[in-house]
């Protein structure tokens, strides 16, 4: 009865498990979720002032379809003034969330046996829109050791004829590692003479600490300009995920017409109200906001680093950015999936198998938690790590 394409799409592990964190939750369990990859912070007052404003002032109806033209300036503001890039209107598609815009760009740029290159660990979601779009993922495996990042060699290895693009996430998530400028460029050097374009998805842009620096691949070189779609939202760094607003931008306006065609006879227009609410936070007004944000994670990220480094059996690398620990549990388990299933049934603390992320021998960590529910999470995880190693 059901589609090919359906029948081998595969849910949301990330979403998955959260929504059984939550429902376990409802149903009175103790249960401590790390799971998500969601803010626990509000949305900042001057984003739901405009949206308040905007319900107000009757700013509900339909608008055009890749979002007003107030909305794209502030998109355009945005990615000239904090990335140094130039990009008009018709370079720009806002989507309901940065999901999808990656679901548009897969749609409109890939064909049946087209090949995609997605470095391992990757954020669930990259090889499942590939699949559905009928392409082949072509998982490179970033090494611990090489801090999670691929190398040119292992770029140059998976490149074919078929390539037809090349997702990148920095700051990862998973894994929270943040790719310099020379490390892109070296990687945009291979694509030079070829068709390949780069999906750039940099939705943890602003989540950077100990003095990481963020890079956009665009800005790298003219070459990277002209082939990179760069992506974006603001569900992470301006905790607005319910809001569902992204957006993606590159230089090929036949490409963007093409995805708006897509979205016109889907979902049409994003939320009137949330492109209302977007803009102050494109315009940079909530800056301060986001800062303290960024400040509390840094925090929590440090404190957590330094727990699970103390658990014999367990080890992490300090994340550069976003909000996820990658914790190697090679001495202890190489599967994954039955780690975190009996952590959660055993001890209530809901973490992300790695194998969802593409790499065995690991779990991922949220740690967009408060601080006290991240020490008693730890606490428990230890527990857990101790009665397994019997
Ligand atoms: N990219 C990455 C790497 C993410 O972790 C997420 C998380 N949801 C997204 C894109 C999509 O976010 P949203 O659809 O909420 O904009
Ligand atoms: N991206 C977030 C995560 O990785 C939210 C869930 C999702 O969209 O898959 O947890």
């Amino acid at each position: 009865m059901f589609s090919k394409r359906i029948n081998a799409l595969s849910p949301s592990m990330t979403i998955a498990i959260s929504s059984l964190a939550r429902d376990l939750k409802a149903q009175g369990k103790d249960v401590l979720s790390f799971s998500a990859g969601e803010p626990d912070f509000n949305t900042p007052q001057p984003i739901k002032d405009a949206a308040i404003e905007a319900i107000r002032e009757g700013f509900t109806k339909y608008t055009a379809v890749a979002g007003i033209p107030e909305l794209l300036d502030a998109v355009a503001g945005k990615l000239e003034r904090e990335n140094g890039l130039k990009y008009d209107r018709e370079m720009i598609l806002t989507s309901n969330g940065a999901k999808q815009s990656l679901f548009n760009l897969t749609q409109a740029l890939i064909d049946e046996g087209d090949e995609v290159i997605i470095p391992a660990p990757y954020w669930v979601t990259y090889p499942e829109l590939v699949k559905y779009a009928g392409g082949v993922p072509v998982v490179i495996e970033a090494k611990e050791e090489n801090r999670f990042k691929i190398t040119p060699e292992q770029l140059e290895a998976a490149l074919s004829p078929r390539t037809k693009l090349l997702i990148l996430n920095s700051p990862s998530n998973p894994t929270g590692s943040v790719y310099s400028r020379d490390e892109l460029a070296a990687l945009g050097r291979l694509l030079e003479g070829t068709d390949v374009l780069v999906a750039s998805d940099e939705m943890y842009e602003k989540l950077l600490y100990d003095g990481a620096e963020f890079v956009a691949t665009a800005g790298v070189s003219d070459d990277l300009y002209r082939r990179t779609v760069t992506i974006n939202g603001l569900s992470k760094a301006v905790a607005m995920t319910g809001w569902r607003f992204g957006y993606l931008a590159c230089p090929d306006k036949e490409l963007v017409k093409k995805m708006t065609s897509l979205q016109s006879q889907s979902t049409s227009n994003i939320c009137s109200i949330t492109q209302k609410a977007a803009i102050p936070a494109l315009e940079g007004k909530v800056d301060e906001e986001i800062e303290q944000m960024r400040r509390a994670f840094e925090a929590r990220a440090h404190e957590a680093v330094k727990l699970f480094n103390e658990v014999e059996g367990l080890s992490v690398l300090p994340p550069q950015g976003a909000f996820y620990l990658f914790v190697n549990i090679k001495e202890i388990s190489n599967d994954s999936m039955k780690f975190c299933e009996e952590l959660l049934s055993r001890y209530g603390v809901a973490v992300v198998p790695g194998i969802g992320f593409g790499m065995e021998g690991y779990f991922r960590f949220s740690f967009a938690t408060d601080i006290v529910t991240i020490r008693e999470g730890i606490r428990r995880i230890e527990k857990f790590v101790k009665e397994w190693a019997k």
